[in-house]
């Protein structure tokens, strides 16, 4: 068996590595077009940031320990430059002598990645505009740094543009971000994103939303950075973080199947449209797990796991790729976000019907030293509860929750299933209701009929006069530093005994700081003739959507 696997980053190689421990005897040639092969591309913003010091560390694995651990034929600098599904060869490009010759293959595995995006903007190619994908664009963002930059634009609020935003600052560079959308993280919701916005603007990080870059200018200082608004930006770094597109050219020349946005089509098994050839990571389309439609996720997991898959299915293994869920985490600063599944914005664009519960747990037990809140928000289908998606912003343990939540979600569980789930607990570790029993207690008691809420957002787009009567189940203190709109204060202390101060023939929404004690005052009213709901995550909440 002869298997030619094009690409030598995260899917190529993992393909290959799998492909020979399933065989020692196959031929395996291992293409890639760079000078580094399974290098940790993840790692490349730290790099130029300092906090990664060894530029070795990068390397993950060599090309040489790869020819010798496992007697991977694997040639640098190679290019593929087409496919003969036919003759069943590739033609290569050996870029160091400019040599062209052919390769068979009997299996062939696409790996080829993305590419990022250079929009057409007017004066993008002038020096001093970057972009991020190898070892060689880090090192001359880095050169660049080095040489004194002052100021630098990011364009593009994504993870990367937020990593190096991030980066630079660290390097007391004077850092802008311009972004698109009104939000940064666009594949988060945005009222799950305001920490964000809020941190990258305390740390003096220019933060420009609902904005793009309309052209690059030289300039004395540099560069200028003309924005769509009118406003001018000077640096003398610009880097672009506007996204990535499938690097389809070989499939498309070659007649392969490729989606709607360029990836490459495959089946459960990472089959192209030719059964002879396998395409695997950010080049190709993916099935949404939730949604179960078609998707491009360029992720580091996704693009490693389907390598082994595509392996496995070349040896006639029956491995089934099961569908890409989105699950991904940044840090920023000391903000962590994460996310798994469908967002509120991809269910409503999608017309899926959902419930959504907000909670404001902290990391660990409250009584123990620093304890730290963190906001999860989880998206489930309003009969059966199947957990849909979640999303977490705080500063510690956000990755852990979303990572049972991304289990969660790849388990078919419900909420219901939420409420039972055994998590580890030390008072240093988590809280004996963990923050994912109580988003499961919160959810399943909206789906129960126990506790009635309503989301801020959905109370607030109510005309004035058609919204609940709004009740602060607060202290007066808390009430006091800000409150909702119309909100009259009774905390629930009192709720008891001044109960005549509120309609019985209008419905009412209570609210605490983070939907606790609105929950108890939700069920004191419910059981008390009142038709009472509970505004989910509380005024917390509110602040991040006001
Ligand atoms: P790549 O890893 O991009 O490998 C493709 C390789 O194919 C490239 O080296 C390319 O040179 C080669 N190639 C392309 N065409 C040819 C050809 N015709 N002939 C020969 N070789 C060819 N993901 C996460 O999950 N978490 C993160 O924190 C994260 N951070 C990232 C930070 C940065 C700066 C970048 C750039 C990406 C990050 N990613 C992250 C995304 C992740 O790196 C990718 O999803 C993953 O590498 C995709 O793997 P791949 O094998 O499909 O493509």
């Amino acid at each position: 068996m002869k298997i030619v696997i094009v690409g030598g980053v995260a899917g190529g190689a993992s393909a290959a590595a799998r492909a020979r421990r399933l065989s020692e005897d196959a031929h395996i040639v291992l293409l890639e077009r760079g000078s580094d092969v399974s290098f940790a591309n993840c790692g490349l913003p730290y790099f130029i940031g300092g906090v990664i010091t060894k530029r070795d560390k990068l390397l993950v694995v060599t090309p040489e320990r790869l020819r010798e651990r496992f007697k991977l034929d694997v040639r640098t600098r190679s290019s593929v430059e087409t496919i003969d599904r036919e003759k069943k060869s590739v033609s290569i490009r050996d870029l160091a002598t400019d040599r062209q010759y052919d390769e068979s293959y009997d299996k062939l595995i696409l790996a080829p990645g993305a590419a990022p995006l250079r929009p057409p903007i007017p004066g993008v190619d002038l020096p001093g505009i970057f972009t991020l994908r190898t070892l060689q664009d880090m090192d001359r963002i880095k050169a660049a740094v080095d040489q004194g930059v002052r100021q630098a634009v990011v364009v593009g609020a994504g993870f990367i543009g937020l990593e190096l935003a991030e980066n630079f600052h660290a390097l007391g560079v004077r850092t802008a971000v311009v972004e698109l959308q009104d939000q940064v993280l666009p594949p988060f919701d945005k009222e799950m994103t305001t920490l964000l916005a809020q941190t990258l603007a305390a740390h003096g990080v220019d933060l420009h939303l609902g904005e793009s870059a309309k052209a690059f200018e030289k300039s004395p200082e540099g560069l200028v950075v003309h924005l769509k608004s009118g406003r001018q930006l000077s640096a003398q770094l610009v880097a672009l973080g506007v996204g990535v597109r499938p690097e389809n050219k070989l499939a498309v020349d070659a007649g392969l199947e490729v989606g709607k946005r360029g990836g490459i089509r495959v089946n459960d098994r990472l089959q192209t449209s030719d059964p002879d050839i396998y395409a695997v990571g950010d080049a190709i389309e993916v099935k949404d797990y939730v949604l179960e439609s078609p998707a491009q996720v360029p992720l580091a997991g996704p693009a490693n796991r389907q390598g082994r898959i595509a392996a496995d299915n070349v040896f006639g293994r029956s491995s089934r790729y099961r569908g890409t869920q989105g699950t991904a985490v940044v840090g920023l600063f000391d903000f962590t976000a994460a996310m798994t599944g469908a967002s509120e914005k991809a269910l409503r664009r999608n017309e899926r019907p959902f419930r959504m519960v907000y909670v404001h747990p902290t990391h660990h037990a409250g009584y123990y030293p620093d304890a730290q809140q963190m906001t999860l928000k989880v998206l489930f289908d309003p009969e059966s509860g199947k957990v849909l998606g979640a999303q977490g912003v705080g500063r510690a343990g956000v990755d852990k929750r979303i990572d049972v939540l991304s289990v969660a979600i790849q388990a078919g569980m419900t909420v219901f299933d939420l409420e039972e789930m055994e998590l580890t607990y030390a008072p240093q570790y988590g809280s004996a209701k963990d923050p994912v029993n109580m988003a499961g207690f919160v959810a399943a008691g909206l789906l129960r009929g126990d506790h009635p809420q309503i989301d801020v957002r959905s109370l607030l787009s109510l005309p004035r006069a058609e919204r609940p009567f709004i009740v602060d189940v607060r202290t007066a203190g808390e009430f006091a530093a800000g409150h909702l709109p119309d909100a009259v204060n009774i905390p629930v202390d009192e709720l008891r005994s001044r109960m005549r101060e509120l309609p019985k023939d209008r419905e009412i929404a209570a609210y605490c700081q983070v939907g606790q004690r609105g929950y108890l005052a939700t069920r004191i009213l419910n059981q008390s003739g009142f038709s009472a709901l509970n505004v989910s995550g509380g005024y917390q909440s509110f602040t991040y959507v006001e």
